[in-house]
């Protein structure tokens, strides 16, 4: 479903490269939850950047769902990535002026589906936020913020959700209530998950972990 091939990433700052990845292979299977550890600097954000397109290899390719990301010009890749990704972050995200509901919608506009705001309705009531769609993110808390995040990443029923460290800045209370509800609704929808988390009891609740070191990936 997810295909990485001979990933080639460094990055250059002034006369210093920062080599990531020399020669990255991952597969994921479609409807698979898979948690990537590993240190601070090791590469994880750079990876999920990677396999969203938002940057580029200096080698090797990536293919979701068959499609080769070599094979898209800029502006099809960024189509590609709307309709077919969903991202949730430590920090969130969420846009600052626009409610709980209106952020809920928004990829659901931009992939132009059918009445958005019933969608994100439904969604933000799944996440236990009826009662907030009128909120600012500023008037929510941490755990709120998230469920609207999670609702936003999965309005489009996207094949992969991509999460940075979702749960980093909560509480472990409210990190796991967060995490109970994103893996529920992605087990309703069969979405792929790619999880990068310093928590093992995070991780533990994915198929799969893999610890990202010096730009090589191994199953724990
Ligand atoms: P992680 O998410 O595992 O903490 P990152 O992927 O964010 O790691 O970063 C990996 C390494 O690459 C770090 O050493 C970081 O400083 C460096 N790095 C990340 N992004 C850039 C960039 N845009 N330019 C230069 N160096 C970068
Ligand atoms: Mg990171």
């Amino acid at each position: 479903m997810l295909e990485l091939k001979s990933l080639k990433k460094s990055y250059h700052q002034g006369s210093q490269t920062i080599e990531i990845f020399e020669n990255l292979n991952f597969h994921v299977g479609e409807g698979q939850r898979v948690a990537i550890m590993g240190k601070s600097g090791s590469g994880k954000s750079t990876l999920l950047s990677l396999i969203s397109g938002i940057i580029k290899p200096d080698d090797g390719d990536i293919s979701l769902n068959s499609v080769s990301y070599k094979d898209l010009q800029e502006s099809e890749l960024n189509d590609f990535r709307a309709m077919n990704i969903g991202f949730i972050f430590q920090n969130f995200h969420l846009v600052s002026y626009l409610n709980a509901l209106e952020n809920v919608m928004l990829p659901a506009k931009v992939c132009n589906i059918s009445k958005p705001r019933e969608k994100a309705i439904k969604l933000l009531e799944s996440v236990g936020l009826g009662h907030r769609m009128e909120h600012l993110p500023s008037q929510l808390s941490g755990g709120e913020k998230q469920r609207v995040a999670i609702a936003r990443a999965l309005i489009h029923n996207p094949k992969i959700i991509l999460a940075d460290e979702p749960s980093g800045n909560l509480d472990d209370e409210t990190g796991n209530a967060v995490m109970d509800i994103l893996f529920e609704l992605i087990k309703k929808n069969n979405t792929t998950l790619i999880l990068v988390t310093h928590s093992k009891d995070v991780a533990n609740r994915c198929e799969k972990t893999y610890e990202l070191l010096q730009g090589s990936l191994t199953q724990c």
